[in-house]
């Protein structure tokens, strides 16, 4: 007789124990049929005891143990330890949710072969560069953990180098996780990475792939079959028996960070996850975040620098100030911008304009009565989109006709404002009526394979002038682009939320590397009120380290993070007195005056405070130390958890919020 202690995909920070007649250690991380409730579940054995906390005879007895897989390693379920202490989050959801669908479910699904490993077209690695073989060369596959940043500038050859550490990983015979902020943009790098490795078992894994695609490439993973894992944030808890190498490309992306369920930082999990394995991790990013960057100046990252293109012919295009305070805009677009983009269509060039904002116009108003567009359900405005004649909320998804008269008072002229890219698109259209205009965001592209199509016609030289959003800033090579116009970028100088520069830093440097990336010079033209803003000279001046240096002063001055610690408390509910109440609660539990080094701020209303229904406040924790915070969470969290709470409300904690 044993115990069988078993982690279930549930919110409880326990562990369940069943009876088994035969079990050993050795079983443990293997999965087994439990008996629960009513239904029956698979969970994960994590030990196997011979007493339990509870008299044994309570105790039902655990059904099939599953022998279909292996068991899963103990790093892994290190790993998911790991992620449950510093997250708090459930230690049964985290090694579940890492799991395919098919792992979990009580009806065994049928297993299919492996896919044969797809063939690419061949290509040579091209000549490294010094800077490049110096970057390679910095870090030592078989030297155990270390951490190391790439910063390198739009077309510097970052890739290259992933690929070169790639390469010496797999002669090691280890294998290697390649993350990526989003599947869907990055085809390129998925197509280079085939080309350059066609012998080795290469599987990628996201959410876009069907449940038995991403199985069968989990389980590839997991038996050592892939030499090469290309994935997304969840990848990052793929048991892999031979790891020799994490790379997360772009590392500053926020795609990186979780934002429901689990909240945790796919970047900051890898680095744990290279430490406890004793293997090097490379984060590449031409605007690292603000934390990494940190980490690189106080040295417990490596920092390798790439500061000029790969291809020497391909300047770093020049950006300039279009001064919109003297200049009067039609539609949003001033004369000189129009000017540039006539030179480009003579010239039989392309451009780009960016606008970070889809859909037609922001809001639909009445200028009768003051109605506006406002979703019934979330603190925010529907958006027009003029194409299908929807108006649709960015946040919730709800949507519905345009209506032809004013709901409120009938008047029949109801009018958009401001724009986004449709109108845009629109009107640049008008103004060109020769040009090929090619408007890409999300609206236009909402699968791979339209991403891919998009990109053919943009290659294929078929589109004149772009009209995107952020969607366009990443990763591509667009030979024939020379001029990118920024419209719109003000409004984040300004923003509440204090991490906005950096964001809006990142998407300007990534949108103005699309610019003369070949031997074609680049240009890119920043409408702005503000010209003189430090943000638009570090632009212009391409300096990222001068900015960092600036705006972490700035976060050391103002006690912001990565000087201070954060976990935020979150609560939904129909009311918000509700919210407000329970947090307030939360904010003078008893634990709370025990942790002196562990600062609680006033609940507050979230600055999306409606959404889909239900009305958000938080509360945030502080500390300028991360281990006072780590040892205040569990007891704070479990405090929370004894409140006595409306049945309709909500409530996690996020460590390291990146929203606010
Ligand atoms: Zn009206
Ligand atoms: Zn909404």
């Amino acid at each position: 007789m044993a115990v069988l202690r078993v982690a279930l995909d549930l919110p409880l920070h326990r562990l369940f124990d069943y009876v088994a007649v035969a079990a050993s250690t050795a079983d443990i991380g293997l999965r087994v049929r439990v008996p629960f409730g009513r239904s029956e579940k698979i969970g994960v054995i994590v030990d196997v005891v011979e007493t339990s906390d509870w008299p044994l005879e309570q105790l039902k007895a655990a059904g099939e143990i599953l022998r279909d897989l292996a068991p899963l390693p103990a790093d892994f379920l290190r790993l998911c330890e790991f992620a449950s202490a510093y997250y708090q989050a459930a230690f049964g959801e985290v090694v579940l949710q890492a799991l395919p669908v098919g792992l979990k479910r009580t009806v065994s699904p049928v297993r299919r072969a492996a896919r044969a490993v797809r063939r690419a077209e061949v290509i040579a690695p091209p000549d490294l560069t010094t800077a490049q073989a110096v970057a390679v060369e910095a870090v030592d596959p078989a030297g155990g953990f270390s951490a190391h940043l790439l910063h390198g500038v739009t077309g510097s050859g970052k890739t290259e180098v992933y690929l070169r550490l790639v390469e010496r990983t797999l002669a090691a015979g280890k294998q290697v996780l390649l993350l990526v902020p989003e599947i869907n943009l990055t085809p390129q790098l998925e197509g280079r990475v085939r080309a350059r490795f066609p012998d080795e078992g290469i599987v990628s894994l996201h959410s876009e792939l069907a449940e038995a695609a991403r199985e069968r490439n989990w389980r590839a993973a997991f038996a050592g079959e892939a030499s090469i894992v290309l994935g997304t944030r969840l990848a990052i808890f793929t048991p892999m028996p031979n790891l020799g190498l994490i790379v997360i490309d772009e590392e500053h992306d926020s795609s990186f960070k979780q934002q429901d369920g689990m909240r945790y930082s796919a970047r900051d999990v890898g680095v744990f996850r290279a430490r406890q394995l004793g293997i090097p991790i490379l984060l590449g990013s031409a605007t690292p975040s603000l934390e990494s960057w940190a980490n690189a100046q106080s040295g417990r990252y490596g920092l390798i620098n790439l500061r000029e293109r790969a291809n020497p012919l391909a300047t770093l295009p020049a950006v300039h100030m279009l001064d919109t305070r003297r200049m009067v805009l039609k539609e949003g677009v001033s004369d000189p911008l129009i000017a540039a983009i006539k030179l480009r269509l003579e010239r039989g060039e392309q451009s780009l304009i960016f606008l970070n904002r889809r859909g037609y116009a922001p809001v639909l108003a009445c200028m009768a009565c003051g109605w506006v567009s406002r979703c019934t359900r979330c603190a925010a405005n529907m958006v027009l989109h003029l194409a299908d004649r929807r108006l649709r909320c960015h946040h919730c998804g709800l949507e519905h006709r345009v209506p032809k008269a004013c709901p409120t008072c009938g008047n029949q002229d109801i009018l958009p404002f401001g724009r986004g890219t449709q109108r845009l698109e629109g009107w640049i259209q008008e103004q060109f009526p020769e040009a090929r205009v090619l408007r890409v965001d999300r609206d236009s592209v909402k699968s791979r394979k339209q991403w891919e199509v998009m990109l053919d016609r943009i290659h294929g030289g078929e589109a004149d002038i772009l009209v995107g959003t952020q969607m366009l800033a990443k990763g591509h090579d667009f030979p024939k682009l020379t001029l990118v116009g920024v419209l719109g970028a003000d409004s984040a100088l300004f923003a509440a939320d204090w991490r906005a520069p950096e964001r809006l830093f990142a998407q300007l440097m990534q949108v103005a590397g699309r610019a003369g990336r070949a031997e074609l010079k680049g240009e890119v033209l920043i409408q702005t009120q503000y010209p003189d803003h430090p943000l638009y000279g570090a632009l212009v001046a391409h300096d990222y380290p001068g900015f960092a240096v600036s705006l972490l002063k700035e976060r050391e001055q103002a006690g912001f993070p990565p000087y201070a610690f954060q976990a935020m408390l979150r609560a939904e509910a129909p009311d918000m007195a509700d919210s407000i109440a329970f947090l307030k609660t939360a904010a003078i539990l008893p634990v709370v005056p025990e942790h002196e080094n562990v600062m609680i701020y006033d609940p507050v209303p979230m600055k999306l405070s409606r959404l889909a229904n239900l009305e958000r406040g938080q509360l945030l924790a502080e500390s300028h130390s991360r281990p006072a915070l780590q040892a205040f969470l569990p007891r704070w969290r479990e405090a929370i958890e004894r409140i006595k709470a409306p049945s309709k409300l909500r409530w996690h904690i996020e460590v390291d919020p990146l929203e606010f």
